[in-house]
This record gives structure tokens, sequence and C-alpha cells, in this order.
């Protein structure tokens, strides 16, 4: 396969090793359900639904259908001061199927743009409630929130932070990761033990008086940094040590929200109710790019008072509840309902988890890992080129397996779509395993 002629030069790709990527570029130039096209006319399966995004799979007629008419209907409406129909109707749609308490919704962009929103409105809160000293704010190792200033500082991805560290916003500690001492390569699932890894926030609150502390942010399960389950009762002991220091908690759900752990929320799945909740990608099936902020009536109550003509938050987008993009919402609540979505990829885990364990026994692996609709393969890196076999194994699925896979450096990143066809699983992992007897 060749991908035809694109003149890649003017474009500075994202999170890519352009110099590489530009030598044989990878180009999509269309898709459809569960597949890619190349500018070729080659298809490709797309093992990595998106990135994270889309997992009804692309292009889905109701969706392009909505967009079509909102776009034709109304472009876009002002968002300061006055609103439109479809960013209401979605902000209801996604509170009714948050967790209990969770009922308000403010729209960003973006994932990154939801981290900032939410550390925001954590100061915010505090210093409405007469605690401005609550400035500190708490991330964990080896977590991703995005790359914008907050997000970046709260995250602990070592690549991600290197060349701004003195630029990182102060006053900002980090946990330790889940996979602590006690890890078992190859745990399915969450692993049994390491709740008391979430004790490290106690150490925290210790070092700085939990008093000073505004939140605590982590993902449920870290999806950047590798598919990092959380140990049973870990984020139970989170919730309880927020509690007892009155830290606000946050979720950052942007990958497990919407069904990628068979419910709407992974505060659902894991049964533990955060303060506000980070979401984008699912939430329009990653056709039009928006993010929301989900928070408790009282983190929103709080910031209610003076006079009623003050904006009470200073903060926003421009595109704050594009009306299009509310419509790709709203179709994709939609399908997420009438098609039983949630269902379907609630019953798919099993299959996945048995599929991708079955790697255990090959000679490159190291550990697998797996929850909800979301795994993860590590390669053993090759000598003095840490990232180079992971890179292969994704340019070699691409090129000669017609398979897209994510490499996050050595680790085989997997995110399959919400309605898989498990023969359609299988076959993409006989192809993986192709790809990996192959390299040396
Ligand atoms: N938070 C998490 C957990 C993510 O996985 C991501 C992106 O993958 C982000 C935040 C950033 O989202 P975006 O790339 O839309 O800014």
């Amino acid at each position: 396969m060749s991908t035809a002629a694109t003149n890649t030069k003017a474009m500075w790709m994202p999170f890519t090793a352009n110099r590489d990527f530009k030598k044989k570029p990878r180009v999509i130039s269309g898709a459809s359900g569960h597949h890619y096209t190349t500018t070729d006319g080659t298809k490709l399966y797309d093992m990595f639904s998106g990135l994270w995004t889309s997992g009804v799979g692309h292009c889905h007629p109701k969706i392009v259908e909505a967009v079509q008419q909102q776009v034709a209907t109304l472009d876009l409406s002002m968002g300061f001061q006055i609103s439109n129909d479809k960013a209401f109707a979605l902000a209801d749609r996604i509170t009714a199927s948050a967790p209990d308490g969770i009922e308000y919704c403010f729209f960003t962009n973006s994932g990154s743009e939801a981290v900032d929103t939410a550390l925001k409105m954590a100061l915010g809160y505090h210093r409405a409630r007469g605690e401005g000293n609550r400035t500190r704010l708490i991330g964990r190792e080896r977590g991703y929130h995005g790359v914008n200033f907050g997000g970046m500082s709260v995250g602990g991805m070592a690549p991600n932070r290197k060349i701004f560290s003195a630029n990182l916003i102060p006053g900002v500690d980090h946990m330790q990761h889940t996979m602590g001492p006690d890890y078992v390569p190859f745990t399915r699932g969450q692993p049994e033990h390491g709740a008391n890894l979430a004790d490290d926030l106690e150490r925290i609150a210790a070092l700085h008086d939990g008093g000073n502390i505004a939140a605590v942010i982590v993902e449920p399960v870290s999806g950047s940094s590798g598919i990092l389950p959380p140990p049973v009762g870990y984020l139970q002991r989170l919730r309880d040590i927020c509690d007892r220091h009155g830290i606000l908690l946050i979720f950052d759900e942007v990958i497990t929200a919407f069904g990628r752990l068979g419910e709407p929320f992974a505060a659902q799945r894991f049964g533990v109710t955060p303060d506000i909740i980070t979401t984008a990608k699912g939430l329009t099936n990653g056709v039009i790019p928006m993010g929301a902020v989900l928070v408790r009536d009282s983190v929103h109550d709080a910031f209610m008072q003076g006079p009623d003509q003050m904006i009470e938050f200073f903060h926003g987008y421009t595109y704050s509840g594009h009306p299009v993009a509310a419509a790709a919402g709203l179709a994709a609540m939609d399908i997420y309902d009438d098609e039983g979505i949630f269902e379907q990829s609630r019953s798919l885990e099993g299959t996945f988890a048995d599929i991708l364990h079955s790697f255990a026994d090959h000679r490159l692996v190291t550990d697998v890992r797996n929850f909800g609709l979301m795994g993860g393969i590590d390669l053993a890196p090759r000598d003095g080129a840490p990232g180079a076999r992971g890179m292969e194994a994704h340019k070699k699925c691409f090129w000669d397996e017609q398979l897209v896979v994510r490499n996050g450096g050595d680790i085989l990143q997997f995110s399959p779509f919400l309605n898989s066809n498990v023969d359609e699983m299988q076959q993409s992992f006989e192809k993986v395993r192709r790809v990996l007897d192959s390299i040396e």
C-alpha cells in the first residue's frame, strides 16, 4: 500500500515524530463505520476508534444528518449573555445521565480546556466560600490532563513537562501513580492490592495542611500513560481522604466517559462520585470538537452570589456550547440510548480482555493491562532505542496489515469501538500478533 502523494510539509503535526512521518506519510482521507480510507483508496480497520473518540464508528448517519441540519439552521450564536437551544438541551441531557448530585454543565472545546476550567472552578469555589487560602492542586504521576498550562502542571508525564519545567503553575504536588511496588504484571482488570497508594494524598495533606489544598485530579483509569486501572478500593479511599480535608475531587473522564467503561461515566462504574467531572471525546463521538465540565450543585451554587447583573465566573470560550457541536452531541446521546451502546461495550469487555491477555506468552510482551474497552500491551524496549519497537509495530500494522493501533512509546494501546464486532476484533489482534512475530 502507498498513500497517494500529499504535500505534508506545511503542517507541524501534534504529538507526532514529524521527520519520521514525513518520510512516508500515513494520510487518511475518508472513513465509514469501523474503517478509514487512505488517499490511495486502501481500507484500514481502526482499532483506536479515532483517538478514544468515535465509539459508535465513523460518519454515523444520524450524527452526519444532525450536523448538516444544524449548520444550515443556526451556524453559531454568541455564547456570552445569550446562547442557543441545542446547548441547553445537551447540558440537560448529559447531566441527566451523570451521577446523582452532578447537576451543572459548562461547555469547552476540548479536554485540555475542560481540565483547566475545572481547576479554575475549584479555586473559585473555595474563594467564594471564604477559603481563598486553598490554592494547592494535586495531580498524580503518569496522569495526563491535556496540554494547557494547568493540565500540564497537574499532569505527570515527564516528556510533556520537560521543556516547560520553569513555567508550570506553582503550588502543585503529585501523588505516586498506581502501579506501585505490589503491582503484579499481567493483572486482568483492577489490581487487588494497592488501595493504600491513595494514602499518598494524606502524606501531601500532612505536609501542606489539607486546609490549603483546593483539589485533587485523577483519571479514574489512566489512559495515555498506558492504561493503569485503579486498584480495588483506591478511588473510594481518595474520596474519603478528600472528604476529611474538604478537598474537591475531580475525575478527568475525557476518555472514560460515554461508554468506554460500559456506563455513562467511570464514576458510576466504580461507585465513587467526584465533585467535578471533565469530559470531551465521546461527547460528540469525536465529530465536532467539544468538551464539558460537570459539577455538583454545591460547587455551582457557591459561585451564585453578589448582585444579579454580575458575571459569577469570569471564564468561557467563544465556542462554548457551539450549536453544531451540541447538535452532534445530542445525536451521539440518542445513539448511545437507542442502540444500547453502553450495554454493547460492557458485553465486549470479557472477549477483549481474553484476546489481550493471550499476548502474555509473546516473547516481546512484558505486561498486559485492561479495563473496560481500554487495553495496553507493553513491549520490551529495544536496547538504547526506547519507543522504537512500539513505533515499528504501529507502522507495520498500518502498512502491512491495514490496521490502526496507537503506540505510546513501547506501549501498544487499543481502544476498540463500543459496538465492535467480535470477529473484526479477533482478526485485528491476529494482525497484531503477525506484526509482533515479524519484529526483531
Ligand atoms: N484528559 C485526558 C484524560 C485525556 O486523555 C486527554 C486527551 O487524550 C485530555 C485530557 C486532553 O484532551 P484534548 O486533547 O481534547 O485537549
